[in-house]
């Protein structure tokens, strides 16, 4: 279903597969516009917070009864994410839906099109999967990425170029936040970790002397009109995004003007619509280098929602809706902690020292309400904003103490 008319806030649903043109109808899913959502985590969360701000109903689809998203949501379909009779009551409710995570099934999505506005569409989604085509993707676009091999078979394995070692066995196909990664030193250790990850197709990139990791978020409508964020620079830990810091010359200026023109440059060749974020590495040559690419908002623009006159959930429903995009403006200096579930100790029963932290000047807690804490889980973040990079700092610094987070 290709993006037509907006799907303004506080209209009435038109019955799309009724195709009765314009205005409210009297179809199944007439009644206040619902914009829907593949996912319940704390992005498809945040993306339901800013529609229902915009007057949107929402409606999420996710196995779990009890996903961050599905509880603040209107409709809340619990299903798995292939189940054709979810997806078919997930468009009977909506009249656009997106995605809040890229694993979700593309042919979910390419069912949903059938009879939906989808933004992302399924095809630059399945790209975004897939890290040998999101790779192929970086070519045709002509931003260079690390040196790399695809690693299918054992023969491969004997085969990968001498060059690329020490490197990084990567899955082709649903890792996140450093799971399914393995560093390898030699070829032997290249053999031990292909077997370990059971000769999943795989990519070995070469391990790139890094000076620093930067992000790129943009949106872009189905017009092609394109709006974008200031550069993010971001701290990762055992492969898990820590820290992002948004201020002036965080990233030198050529380099985040460069980093800005390649994201531009892969969301075009994309077709892109919806929010997007393009990862990057700076090498210590002072080169830059895209990593990889999420088709939704990222973890690296949770600053925007307190930092922003804009946030990038705000933008994934501009786009979503075929609402007009402005150039978002960044008003205060922010760096972003991640509250991981190591916040809550070891045995993840002590209640984080919360009041000590909103007793810092620009703190803004947001909590995912995930009923459990676990080393590495994803559970919050806190967003210090100042008007000084220099007073941002030294107030999440404060923070990281507090929570016990290593400093930065
Ligand atoms: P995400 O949660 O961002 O989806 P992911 O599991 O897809 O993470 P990557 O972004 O590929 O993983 O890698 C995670 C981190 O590992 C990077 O942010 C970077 O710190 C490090 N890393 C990955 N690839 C390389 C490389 N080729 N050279 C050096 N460091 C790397
Ligand atoms: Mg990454």
């Amino acid at each position: 279903m290709s993006m037509g008319a907006a799907l303004l806030p506080g209209a009435h649903a038109i019955d799309v597969q009724a195709g009765t043109g314009v205005g409210p109808s009297a179809g199944p899913s007439a009644g206040p516009v619902t914009l829907g959502v593949m996912g319940g985590g704390q992005l498809g969360r945040m993306f339901v917070h800013a529609a229902q701000t915009m007057g949107y109903e929402t409606a999420v689809l996710d196995p779990d009864a009890d996903s961050p998203a599905g509880r603040v949501s209107h409709h809340h379909i619990q299903s798995a994410y292939q189940d054709p009779q979810g997806l078919a009551q997930l468009a009977a409710l909506c009249s656009a839906i997106t995605t809040e995570f890229e694993n979700v099934p593309a042919d979910a999505l390419a069912t949903l099109a059938a009879t939906r506005t989808v933004a992302p569409g399924a095809q630059a989604v399945a790209i975004a999967q897939d890290r040998l085509a999101e790779k192929a993707h970086f070519v045709r676009c002509g931003v260079p990425c690390a040196p790399f091999a695809a690693i299918a078979t054992r023969a491969d394995v004997e085969a990968a170029p001498a060059d690329l070692l020490p490197g990084i066995l990567k899955t082709a196909r649903l890792g996140y936040d450093g799971k399914g990664q393995v560093r390898v030193a030699d070829r032997a250790q290249l053999r031990q970790a292909f077997a370990d990850l059971k000769q999943q197709v795989c990519v070995l990139e070469k391990m790139l002397p890094l000076a620093l990791e930067c992000s790129v978020i943009l949106a872009r409508g189905a017009d092609g009109a394109m709006v974008d964020f200031p550069v993010q620079r971001n701290l990762h830990r055992a492969g898990i995004l820590a820290v992002t810091e948004v201020f002036e010359d965080n990233v030198p200026a050529p380099l985040a003007a460069q980093a800005v023109q390649a994201a531009r440059a892969i969301a075009q060749g994309l077709d892109y619509v919806g929010v997007l974020c393009v990862e990057f590495f700076v090498l210590q040559d002072g080169s830059l280098v895209v990593n990889e690419i999420a088709p939704r908002p990222h973890n690296s623009g949770h600053y925007t929602l307190d930092a922003c006159d804009q946030s990038q959930f705000d933008l994934q429903v501009r786009t979503l809706a075929g609402l007009p995009l402005t150039q978002p403006r960044q008003h205060s200096v922010a760096v972003m902690l991640n509250i991981l579930g190591d916040v809550w100790g070891p045995g993840s029963d002590k209640t984080p020292p919360w009041d000590a932290v909103l007793a810092l000047p620009g703190a803004h807690l947001h909590l995912y309400g995930k009923r459990e804490a676990r080393p590495g889980r994803k559970m919050g973040h806190l967003t210090l904003t100042a008007d000084s990079a220099q007073a941002a700092r030294a107030t999440a610094l404060d923070a990281a103490r507090i929570l016990g987070i290593e400093t930065f």
